[in-house]
Parts: C-alpha cells; structure tokens; sequence
C-alpha cells in the first residue's frame, strides 16, 4: 500500500489532527482548519456555504468571504490529497453540492463517530444488564478522548456550541462509567476521580449522588454524608437550589442506614447489596 492509499484520519477529541498514515496533513491556516473541523464534525452532511461563512466569520463576513471561502477549499482539497489536480470536478472525500459541501467520512476515518458509536453500545449493554460489556465499550471510547475536544481551535470562538456538546457527551459517558463501576462493586476504585467531578462540576447531582455511593461501598458512610452537606452547600451557593430528589432521597437512606444500592444503579443492584455491608 503506498503512502496516498492509506486513509486519512480526522481527530476532534482533543487538538484537530489530520493524518495519513504518519504525515500530518492539518492545515496550518486558521480558516482552513477551522473549515476542515466544521466539515468534520458534520462528517457526511449537508453543510450549505452560508452556514460556514456564518460560521467561520464570528465578526460579521465581509463581502470577499465567498471567494475567500472557494480558496479555502481548494486549498484544503490539495492538502488531504496531494496531487490533487483543482481543476477535476470532483474530489475524493470533499464534494462541493448545490450551495454546499460534504466531507465524506468512513466510521473508521473519524475519532468521533466511533466514540459516539461506542458511548451507543455501552448504553445499549447497560440496558440489557451487561455491565462487563458495557465496561470495555467506556474504555475503548475514553482511549479515544484526547482531552479537550479541538483544544487548538477553541480560541477562535467558532466552536464554542460543539464544544460544549462534546463535553456534555463525554460526562453522560464518565456517569456511565462509574454507574457500572459501582454496578460492580468497585465504588472504592472511584471515590477519588468523583471527588475531583464534584469539584469540577458541582451543579452535577448525578456525580455527588455516585459519590456517595462510591464512599458506602468503600464503608466510609460517615464521609458520604459530608458529601452530601457539600453536594447541599455547592447546589445552594452555586445555584441557589436545594439538592433534587433522588439526592435528598439517598441521603435519608444513608442516614436510617438501609441499603444505599436499591437506589443505585438498578439491574444488578440486588447483587451488590448481597456483598454489603462488608462491602469489596
Ligand atoms: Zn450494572
């Protein structure tokens, strides 16, 4: 296989890198790789012109940006395909439409369609009650995440929605985790990574209700009830609310000291509680 036959790669979950093969082919123009991101994450649909322009003109787009905007692409075309010659009609994963454009992607060529095809899977095990499924799907989809996702491109403002969608994905993909974490008994294993959630999130009720969880499972009871007044503190300071049901609600099973998992994860939570109150 030579070099231009392997498939490129596109990565949004962390900095924006294109590669083929071990060549990075990243545009280094800000326009252009913020228009290759947008295609991106819009990977086989329909982007109309005006919508990029919009998009990528966060000040208002002077009258040049439709020409700007054609330089752009062809400009990108000879990056992802070297020797590509401008004046074919059709490019091999770029297609121009009416009024449009559509980056063609297999699942395999971007991180992101794979990552929500697992955090998809992972869902459908923890449906079906198969934790240890669910488990490997999480993991493989956490491999995936870089960090911050297009890290390099956030200053430009351009992506601030997808971002913030990105991020949000990836906490119902954390929660999934711990919730088959504490599924399996391994709340002791979590209590550290859900103290710095609760710091990072604290308006999250989930996290500071698997926290507590985690602390009964690792038999700290006593400190989930200090995460309680801290969940309670944070909720009232941060937001000026008190903690929602299911929170309120676990706290008074702590306190009567009845068995926390009832109210935890549900399919297998009779299977926990056979392990308590020793726990591990
Ligand atoms: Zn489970």
């Amino acid at each position: 296989m030579s070099l231009h036959d392997e498939p490129l790669q596109f990565r949004v979950l962390g900095t924006f890198e294109i590669t083929r093969g071990n060549r990075r082919c990243t545009p280094t123009a800000p326009k252009q790789r913020a228009l290759l991101a947008l295609l991106a994450l819009h990977a086989n649909e329909f982007v109309a012109t005006r919508r990029i322009v919009d998009q990528l003109w966060t000040r208002g787009a002077p009258r040049s940006a439709i020409a700007a905007l054609h330089g752009y692409v062809t400009a990108v075309r000879r990056a992802l395909t070297p020797g590509w010659n401008s004046s074919r009609n059709s490019h091999p994963i770029l297609n121009t439409r009416p009024a449009g454009y559509v980056l063609c992607l297999e699942p395999h060529q971007l991180d992101l369609t794979r990552f929500r095809e697992l955090a998809k899977r992972a869902q459908a095990e923890i449906a079906v009650g198969d934790c240890a499924r669910a488990r490997e799907a999480i993991a493989a989809a956490l491999g995936l995440w870089r960090g911050a996702p297009l890290a390099d491109l956030r200053e430009t403002g351009v992506f601030d929605h997808d971002i913030s969608r990105l991020e949000k994905e990836y906490l119902e993909l954390l929660r999934n985790r711990f919730d088959v974490m504490l599924c399996h008994g391994d709340g002791h294993l979590a209590v550290r990574e859900l103290e710095e959630l609760c710091t990072d999130y604290p308006l999250r009720e989930r996290f500071h209700e698997q926290l507590m969880l985690a602390l009964c499972q690792a038999d700290r009871r006593a400190d989930a009830l200090t995460a309680y007044a801290r969940a309670y503190r944070e909720l009232s300071s941060h937001a000026g609310i008190e903690p929602g049901p299911r929170l309120r609600a676990m706290h008074q099973v702590i306190l009567s000291g009845d068995d926390p998992f009832d109210r935890g994860h549900r399919h297998l939570a009779g299977a926990v509680t056979r392990r308590s109150p020793a726990g591990r």
